[in-house]
């Protein structure tokens, strides 16, 4: 059933029948679509294009003018805590979308194509560029011998200096290639140097061709921005002419992959492509043409690979730094982008990376934090899609966390009817509804239906046909907005109760052991002083409720009358039951004297239990049942230690089977056992009770199975494995601080709806699907994300473009109902190279890693493997062929927006769910593919590519922290310290040969002998510069990430430093899977054959 779509005429009631049993219809979908128009196309007069935000005369292109008024009316309300006014945009502030054509002009003359050429050995580009030009008239040698490979590099461009040919012991490249006609470029490195060159004034540009889009301002003077095929994005990378990838891919290199021989090196002269070539670029002749000799002016940097540093030692390996980096990348788009404004009121426009820090301006479309896509240009039919295979997903965070200089979103009451919507899809008032026929009638966007204006709701348009409130009403001009929910949006037409935690310890025996319970009970006295409050509120709503477990289950009334907490025994687990509703959930602040009370005698009842069994369903069941009991939704935090044995409900047993990794089965390890935990997720969704996992194993529980209900109701899973309290409670107590302190929404449902001609077709995230069009979340947490992948039903509009609209519906912290709204407005094309251009990596990444890992539970892993490489190279390989330039077989070219593409997905495929080796556990692949499900787009990049920061250099007097170099064993130094982080764990690797002065520093200790061996999981307090600093480096992390990670110090060349170099991604895998560099061959190999 396609909810989009638009429908003949469903009945007005109908619609109204919503999801959920809500009565107001929040989600009602149109029976059947039926792509015709109504009413026709919107009227160029007075509705500008959908999505566009329509400019008065009198501001520059593409910019707001400034409202009329920034009061909002009276039912406009601040939901934050800053009571900043709706800021108004204005003409003179520093936007990011603004620039100056002349400079994108000049850009474009001397900048480069929109690719990356590579070449396998292209390693140092030093190679590339300047090589000996009596190169070209040798063909190459045979390449048959892996042991002994010469590197030939290729003839030089035009006025390079000249080096001589380098060998390479590792390879049998053949760099044969001259370089591409006409592109005298030759010489910079590829691996995203960005020539970011004069600021990019282009930027703006790089949003949607202007063309055409009714931007009423003053002419884009000279925009055919549509014309040259690279937009300022495309600008990051030089062109890489003499860059070809001659030689055949690495054969002999130890690769993952079954494929083909390489090729002979036959293949790989391409002697008749020499400077005079007619192979050249033609189209771009004029753009590039001429002789560039030696470093472009105006290319700040030049060349990294100056002349001078060329004539290095004629013996060398391959240089990585010749392929695509990741840091490189992200470096160049926070010297681009960084501390810039990004402002939304350009369709289709690429925001900065996750990486980069910059601020959001909502004129009119939702905030990246809020919503990324894997491109932000569709391709205009499903033919199109199909080509390219570029998925068509976007990225919801619905609750993240906006920095404090960012607004947060407004509140609109509609009153009494709730917010206005569409009669025939439902779509919520937006910035892209067209009014006309003097404001009395409105056309939405989405399905072109026409609508009246509620009488409460007119309002006169102005000359440009816009309402001459837009500026007052952020429903009308923001991308973002809340809108109070009426009782129809209410379970049984009630408002709801504010939501209880109820916290539920294990106290079996390795718990009461380990110290954890009293570390807990400990914690929580001070923690829950801390639970959320809404905006403005004296006091946390949030009732809580205490129960501990083992066979049995305790309940606890902590009523403020009491003078002692009492407990109530449940031992029927089968049908569990509350046995108490009065004094159950309660306000900490009334009951803190007894709760108090409480969490001190935990401890010391189960001091001297010998129970080591445990029940684990029936505690969640008993979790929900409160909450039907007192109305409300909430969230379970258990504390759990092992697998559940005890005789009763969801009683598990150890199937792990290392056996089955690498077959057929090996997808039974990551389903979970059906039966009690799927009706008990339903349950839990059902009433808004989310669960979140915190596990304390000593072996195998089974967490596939104990991770199903947390996982489809917004929950979050910890597991700490072998748990100690000296070594792991801090790290532990972080993660529950976090936890609890997150803000969030409840008993939540969101629908996205789009303009015509696609809809939303698949969900990933942790969430609960009842039905194919409603995303149901017991509660959704500001850093958990939706995936959302969209498919052609139609054809789009390149005029129109293409709309979402997120809406979801929930209970705040408070117990509000609300409804939060994101809109974003893309881009449609019929240009495959637009499309490429306007890709996101990092979007794409997510969505791969979410598909696969949700892949992987029905079909044997290497499939999914195989997959993700074919998918990775027929991508690349369409772009090659319809996009970029012709050039020689032999040259791997990317578009620049997907260039640190093949370091990712070959990282994803070395990750522990994908990579199915035996020595992993089970359940800790389990853990990472559930962790995955709800990740962001910041969470899975940095998942994927961890962080590796070295310290031995680090300037202790400066705030910043030093720039991460590549994940690779080469950056290390035996004399150097380096953090590594990946959002999941982090480690200080010392190099044996670390200065005794800096280990004194940071250790008090003479040397590295002298440390402790094998794990060391804290850094001293001391009282100098380095200390401090790195401290701050490591607290800074810690805070900023989702989750707390633990800090484990490992010395070079310990045992435990196989942990660690597990996430240098660019080398191979610890645990199976090829380097970058070999995947980045195997991948140019299959783009070879299937251009061929
Ligand atoms: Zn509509």
């Amino acid at each position: 059933m396609s909810q989009q779509g638009y429908v003949a005429a469903p009945p007005y009631s109908q619609a109204q029948q919503g999801m959920g049993g809500y009565q107001g219809g929040f989600g009602a979908a149109p029976a059947q679509p039926l792509y015709v128009h109504y009413g026709g196309p919107p009227q160029a007069q007075n509705a500008p294009p959908t999505g566009m935000m329509k400019p008065a005369a009198s501001s520059p292109a593409g910019m707001l003018p400034p409202p009329a008024s920034t009061q909002y009316n009276p039912n406009v309300q601040q939901n934050g805590s800053h009571p900043q006014r709706y800021a108004s945009p204005s003409a003179a502030s520093p936007t990011y979308g603004h620039s100056s054509h002349s400079v994108y002009n000049s850009m474009t003359s001397a900048a480069p194509p929109p690719t990356q050429q590579l070449t396998n050995q292209m390693s140092a580009m030093n190679l590339g560029g300047y090589a000996p030009s009596a190169m070209q008239s040798h063909p190459a040698p045979p390449t048959s011998s892996v042991a002994q490979q010469h590197f030939q590099a290729q003839p030089p461009a035009m006025g390079q200096p000249q080096m001589s040919p380098l060998q390479s012991p590792l390879t049998n490249f053949q760099a044969s290639g001259p370089p591409m006609g006409g592109q005298s470029m030759a010489g910079p490195p590829m691996g995203g140097q960005s020539m970011a060159g004069p600021p990019m004034g282009g930027q703006s540009m790089a949003g949607p061709p202007m063309g055409g889009q009714s931007m009423a301002g003053p002419p884009m003077g000279g925009q055919s921005m549509a014309g040259p095929p690279m937009g300022g994005q495309s600008m990051a990378g030089p062109p890489m002419g003499g860059q070809s990838m001659a030689g055949p891919p690495m054969g002999g290199m130890g690769r993952a992959f079954p494929g083909p021989p390489p090729s002979g090196p036959g293949a790989f002269q391409q002697h008749g492509t020499g400077p005079n070539s007619p192979s050249g670029y033609p189209q771009q002749a004029g753009q590039f043409g001429g002789p560039m000799s030696g470093p472009q002016p105006g290319m700040p940097g030049g060349f990294p690979g100056a002349p001078g540093a060329l004539a290095g030692p004629p013996q060398k390996k391959l240089d990585p730094d010749s392929i695509p980096s990741i840091t490189q990348v992200i470096e160049d788009d926070k010297v681009r982008l960084g501390g810039q404004v990004f402002s939304t009121n350009i369709r289709g426009q690429v925001p900065p990376l996750v990486t980069t820090d910059f601020t959001v301006h909502d004129q009119g479309n939702a905030s990246p934090r809020f919503i990324r896509c894997t491109t932000y240009s569709l391709p205009c039919t499903a033919e199109l899609a199909k080509q390219c295979q570029v998925p068509l997903a976007f990225i919801i965070k619905p609750f993240a966390k906006l920095p404090n200089n960012e607004t947060p979103l407004y509140v609109v009451n509609h009153g009494e009817t709730g917010p206005i919507r569409c009669n025939r899809c439902k779509a919520y008032m937006c910035p892209y509804m067209q009014f006309i026929d003097g404001g009395r009638r409105y056309q939405c966007s989405f399905c072109n239906c026409i609508n009246e204006v509620p009488v409460f709701y007119f309002q006169h348009l102005d000359h440009m046909g816009r309402r001459v409130d837009f500026y007052e009403r952020p429903e009308l001009s923001l991308g973002s907005y809340e809108f109070d929910a009426t009782l129809d949006y209410c379970k049984n037409n009630k408002p709801p109760n504010p939501p209880a935690y109820i916290f539920m310890i294990d106290v079996s025996y390795s718990n009461i052991k380990s110290g954890l319970v009293k570390l807990i009970c400990d914690e929580l006295k001070t923690l829950l002083e801390k639970l959320p409050r809404e905006d403005g509120a004296e006091a946390s709503a949030i009732k809580v409720g205490f129960v501990t477990y083992n066979k049995v289950l305790h309940f606890y009334n902590v009523k403020s009358a009491l003078a002692q907490p009492q407990m109530m025994v449940v031992s029927d687990t089968a049908e569990m039951f509350v046995p108490l509703l009065d004094g159950f959930l309660v306000n900490y602040q009334d009951s803190r004297a007894v709760i108090y009370n409480l969490l001190d005698q935990i401890p010391d009842m189960f001091a001297d239990t010998s129970e080591s069994e445990t029940v684990f369903a029936p505690v969640i069941q008993a979790g929900v049942e409160a909450f039907k009991a007192a109305e409300c939704s909430g969230k379970l935090f258990i504390f759990h230690s092992s697998m559940p044995t005890a005789e009763a409900p969801g009683k598990l047993k150890n199937r792990d089977d290392k056996k089955l990794v690498s077959t057929d089965k090996e997808k039974t390890l990551f389903q979970p056992q059906k039966g009690v935990y799927e009706q008990l997720s339903k349950d839990c969704v059902a009433q808004g009770c989310c669960v979140d996992l915190f596990l304390f194993p000593s072996q195998y529980l089974d967490l596939a199975t104990m991770a199903d209900v947390p996982s489809h109701t917004g929950g979050s899973i910890h597991k700490y494995n072998n748990f100690q309290v000296e070594t792991d409670g801090e790290h532990f107590l972080r993660d529950l601080r976090k936890d609890l302190q997150k803000s969030l929404g409840f008993d939540a449902v969101m629908r996205v709806r789009t303009s015509t001609g696609f809809r939303a077709t698949d969900v990933f995230g942790a969430v609960y699907m009842n039905n194919t069009t409603d995303v149901e979340m017991a509660a959704v947490d500001c850093d958990k994300a939706v995936t959302v992948e969209f498919k052609h039903d139609d054809t789009l509009s390149e005029e129109t473009g293409a709309l979402i609209q997120c809406a979801l519906l929930y209970t705040t912290i408070g117990g509000q109902r609300r409804l939060r709204i994101h809109n974003l407005s893309l881009n449609c094309t019929s240009q495959l190279s637009e499309l490429y251009k306007c890709c996101e990596t990092d979007s794409l990444i997510n969505f791969f890693a979410k598909s696969a890992y949700r892949a992987i539970l029905n079909q044997p892993v290497k499939n999914v493997s195989d997959i993700l490489v074919n998918q990775t190279a027929h991508m690349l390989a369409c772009y090659r062929k319809n996009c970029a330039t012709p050039s020689a077989a032999s040259q791997l070219i990317l578009p620049d927006s997907m260039k640190v593409f093949p370091v990712y997905m070959n990282s994803l495929m070395k990750t522990a769910p994908l990579v199915g080796s035996t020595e992993l556990s089970t359940d800790d692949r389990a853990h990472q593919r559930l962790s995955v499900m709800g990740m962001g787009v910041e969470d899975t990049q940095l998942q994927l590519y961890p962080r590796l920061i070295p310290l031995h250099d680090v300037d202790v007097s400066s705030e910043a922290v030093p720039a991460p170099v590549r994940c690779s064993e080469e950056r290390l130094t035996d004399s150097g310290l380096f953090l590594l982080e990946n959002g999941q764990s982090i480690f200080l690797w010392l190099g044996q040969a670390s200065p005794p002065d800096l280990i004194q520093s940071l250790f008090n200790a003479p040397s590295l002998a002298h440390l402790q061996q094998g794990h060391m999981f804290t850094l001293p307090e001391l009282d100098n510069p380095l200390s401090k600093k790195v401290r701050s480096i490591i607290d800074e992390l810690l805070e900023k990430r989702p989750n707390s990670m633990k800090l484990q110090v490992v010395r070079q060349r310990d045992k435990p430093e196989m942990l660690f170099r597990q996430f240098l991604v660019e080398d191979k895998g610890l645990h199976g899977g090829t380097s970058y560099m070999d995947f980045l061959c195997y991948v140019h190999r299959e783009i070879r054959q299937l251009l061929t």
